[in-house]
């Protein structure tokens, strides 16, 4: 079994580098990454030996970047680079505890005026408490605990709530909660070439997650870029034909299969598990990767 997309407190995920390295030794999970948002964090703290030691199996440098395509955020993966030169990339986010949490509160206040304007009743008072929380979550889980709220809230999360409130407002340019959060993004060939020239490899993850594109079209797209060297087949939101589907392009085109959960909270996900079983180690590109190394040779 292996999971090649966790994310832990460096970004938004639940728990600590610790917590995962005692889970997957647990689930006797052989091969990891982390991949947290735009950030190494993860791997300076992974410098004390101490702490490596709580995890017996491989682990494979990996991140996960934020990329501006068509006006829209979307994320790609590097892995199996090497740290001390990526660390030095220009897309690596330095901005500090106290910056990330203004941004949070920035986008909150925000929120709230909309939810004033559209008279959707807030519990008064409500705050960032910490690093890693999300405005958007805090508003999307306040505005459910008001029953007069419940009309409103057909429009804006469905019926039975399970409309993504990121990608279908937040993101979205017609909708009044609209940020702009690609201010400032870089594009997939910059990212792909620090990623390069880290000597990683770039992996597109998720494509089925995206609601706002079409999706196999955004697929081509991202591989007549030339930059992929692989695309992440299994994923906790791909259903059955999605992996087939991505498990084909591969095949076609030579790019490496990958796998992982996207774990951030084990209430959404399990780690080294998809909704289709344990994730198999066939989604491990390691043996591949090496043969396009000696191809170069
Ligand atoms: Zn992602
Ligand atoms: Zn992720």
């Amino acid at each position: 079994m292996i999971d090649l997309h966790i994310h832990t407190n460096h970004s938004d995920g639940k728990f600590t580098v610790k917590e995962i390295l005692q889970m997957a030794e647990n689930k006797k999970i052989h091969t990891i990454s982390f991949c947290d948002h735009n950030v190494l964090g993860a791997y300076e703290e992974l410098k004390n030996r101490q702490l490596r030691e709580c995890f017996s199996g491989r682990m494979i440098t990996g991140i996960e970047f934020d990329f501006v395509y068509q006006q829209k955020n979307f994320h790609m993966l590097g892995y199996d680079f090497d740290i001390e030169r990526l660390k030095h990339s220009k897309y690596i986010d330095r901005r500090s505890e106290y910056e990330l949490i203004e941004i949070q509160e920035k986008r909150l206040a925000f929120f709230k005026s909309v939810c004033k304007k559209l008279n959707i009743k807030l519990t008064p008072g409500l705050k960032i408490q910490s690093l890693g929380e999300q405005a958007n979550d805090i508003i999307k889980a306040d505005m459910q605990k008001h029953k007069e709220n419940d009309k409103i809230l057909d429009t804006i999360l469905g019926k039975d709530r399970k409309n993504s409130f990121w990608l279908g407002h937040v993101t979205n340019p017609q909708s009044p909660f609209y940020i702009d959060v690609t201010e400032n993004l870089p594009t997939a060939q910059e990212i792909a070439d620090d990623i390069h020239q880290a000597g990683g490899i770039v992996v597109l993850p998720h494509v089925f997650e995206y609601k706002s594109v079409n999706n196999v079209e955004f697929l081509n797209q991202m591989y007549q870029l030339g930059i992929l060297d692989g695309i992440e087949c299994v994923h906790t939101k791909h259903n059955r034909e999605q992996v087939a589907y991505l498990e084909g392009f591969c095949k076609e085109k030579g790019l490496c299969m990958s796998g992982g959960s996207d774990f951030h909270d084990d209430q959404k996900q399990t780690l080294g598990y998809t909704p289709l079983g344990e994730i198999q180690d066939k989604y491990f590109w390691g043996e591949r990767k090496k043969s396009l190394e000696d191809e170069e040779r």
